[in-house]
C-alpha cells in the first residue's frame, strides 16, 4: 500500500484550490470526493452569485463547472465517490510526541508509523461490485480535511425517527406542507425562512427556540407578524421525539383527528409558568419536524479528536471557520494556505530525514 505524499479529503472550493496549489508546489495530491462530482456545497446555490473576486456566476451550478474544468486542466484527478470515515494518526502527530529517526522501506515510502491511515467508504452504486481501485485504507505522510459542514443535529432520544426529513428543504415545493402542523428547532435565520416558507401552506407552524430571543436578522423576524399560524416558544427545548399512537386520553392533541403515525413531540419549557410565553399541548403532536440549529464541522473520525492534532494535518474551507465566514471565497483562500503549509512541512520533514541519515 503506498503511503501517498499528500492527501486532500473533501473537492469543495477549499479542497480544489488545495488541490491546486500543492500541485503548482510540486506535490501531486490525492484527492478523495464522497459525492460522485466535485464542488461541494456550490452544487446547492441557485441564486446568482456576485460576491466571488472577478467573475459572475448564474448559480453554484456555473460556478463548479469552472472550478471543476480549472482542475482538469491542472491536471488533478478527484476519486469521487470515495468517503474517508475514519483516520488514524502516526505517531509524529501526537501533541508532545517527540519525532523520531525515519525509516524507509524499499520502495521509497515511509513506514506504516509515519504515515496517516484513512479507512475510506465507497458511496457509488451499491449494486457494482468493489473494484481493486476501491480499497478501503489509504496512507498519506500529510492531509488537508476539506470536508466542509453538516446540519448539527439536537441528540435526543428518538431523533432517528426524523432523520430522512429533519432537514429537508422548505425552499422547493413548500406546497407539500399544505395543513400540516410542523416544529422548526431553532431560533437563526434558516428557522426562520424555513418558517415563512411553509406559513402560506401549514396549519400551524412551532417555531421551538431554545433561548429568550430570535437570533434571526430583524427583517426577517417582523415578517413573521404577517403570519398569525406561527407559534413561538420560547426558552423552549425538544427533549424527546415519539411516534404516535391512538391513545387519546394519554395525549392532547395538538390538532383534531387521529394522532396516529405522528410525531408526538416532548418540550422542556425553561419559564413554564411566566404569563408572558404562549402556552402548547405538551407533548405536542405534529406532522413534520425540522431542525435548523445551525451546521457543524463535518469532521471524518479521529482518535483523540482531530483538534488535538500536532503535525501532518491541517484542517481547511467551511470545516475550519467561523459560521459568519464561511464563503466560497475564505474556503479558496483557506484551501491555498493549508496547501502551502502541508507542501513547506513535507519539505521540512525531508531535509531533517536526510541529516538524521546522514550522521
Ligand atoms: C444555499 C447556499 C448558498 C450559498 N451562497 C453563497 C454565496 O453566494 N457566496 C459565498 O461566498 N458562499 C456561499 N455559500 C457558502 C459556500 O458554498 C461555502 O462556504 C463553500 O462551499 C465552502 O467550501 P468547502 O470546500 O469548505 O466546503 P464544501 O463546499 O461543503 O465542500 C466539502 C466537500 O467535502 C466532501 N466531503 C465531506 N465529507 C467527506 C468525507 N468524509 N470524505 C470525502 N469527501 C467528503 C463533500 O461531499 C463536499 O464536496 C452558500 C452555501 C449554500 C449552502
Amino acid at each position: 500500500m503506498p503511503c501517498h505524499p499528500l492527501v486532500i479529503i473533501g473537492a469543495g472550493p477549499a479542497g480544489m484550490s488545495a488541490a491546486l496549489w500543492a500541485k503548482r508546489l510540486g506535490v501531486t495530491p490525492v484527492v478523495f470526493e464522497r459525492h460522485d462530482v466535485s464542488g461541494g456545497q456550490l452544487a446547492t446555490i441557485e441564486q446568482p452569485i456576485d460576491d466571488y473576486l472577478g467573475l459572475f456566476a448564474d448559480d453554484g451550478r456555473a460556478l463548479q463547472r469552472r472550478f471543476v474544468e480549472h482542475l482538469e486542466r491542472s491536471g488533478i484527478a478527484v476519486r469521487t465517490n470515495v468517503s474517508i470515515e475514519r483516520i488514524e494518526r502516526p505517531a509524529h502527530a501526537v501533541r508532545g510526541h517527540v519525532p523520531t529517526h525515519k525509516t524507509e522501506t524499499a520502495e521509497g515510502a515511509e513506514t506504516a508509523q509515519d504515515c496517516w491511515r484513512l479507512h475510506g467508504a465507497y458511496t457509488g452504486d451499491q449494486t457494482r461490485r468493489p473494484g481493486p481501485n476501491d480499497a478501503t485504507v489509504y496512507r498519506a505522510r500529510a492531509v488537508i480535511v476539506a470536508t466542509g459542514v453538516r446540519p448539527r443535529r439536537l441528540g435526543i432520544p428518538g431523533e432517528a425517527l426524523i432523520a430522512d426529513t429533519a432537514f429537508a428543504s422548505t425552499s422547493r415545493g413548500p406546497e407539500r406542507f399544505r395543513g400540516r402542523h410542523v416544529a422548526i428547532v431553532g431560533g437563526g435565520d434558516r428557522a426562520v425562512e424555513g418558517a415563512l416558507n411553509i406559513a402560506p401552506h401549514a396549519a400551524q407552524v412551532w417555531l421551538l427556540v431554545r433561548s429568550s430571543a430570535l437570533r434571526a436578522r430583524k427583517a426577517l423576524r417582523e415578517r413573521l407578524n404577517d403570519y398569525p399560524n406561527v407559534t413561538m416558544l420560547r426558552e423552549t427545548t425538544l427533549e424527546r421525539i415519539d411516534r404516535a399512537r391512538i391513545d387519546r386520553k394519554r395525549i392532547n392533541p395538538g390538532r383534531t383527528g387521529t394522532a396516529d403515525g405522528r410525531f408526538v413531540l416532548t418540550l422542556g419549557r425553561r419559564k413554564a409558568d411566566s404569563p408572558h410565553l404562549p402556552t402548547a399541548p405538551n407533548p405536542l403532536i405534529v406532522d413534520d419536524v425540522l431542525l435548523r440549529i445551525g451546521m457543524e464541522p463535518a469532521l471524518p473520525d479521529m482518535e483523540p479528536p482531530i483538534e488535538q492534532t500536532a503535525e501532518g494535518l491541517w484542517i481547511a474551507g467551511d470545516a475550519a471557520l467561523p459560521p459568519s465566514e464561511r464563503s466560497i471565497a475564505a474556503a479558496v483562500g483557506c484551501g491555498m494556505r493549508a496547501a502551502k503549509r502541508a507542501v513547506l512541512w513535507l519539505e521540512e520533514q525531508d531535509k531533517i530525514g536526510s541529516l538524521m541519515k546522514e550522521h
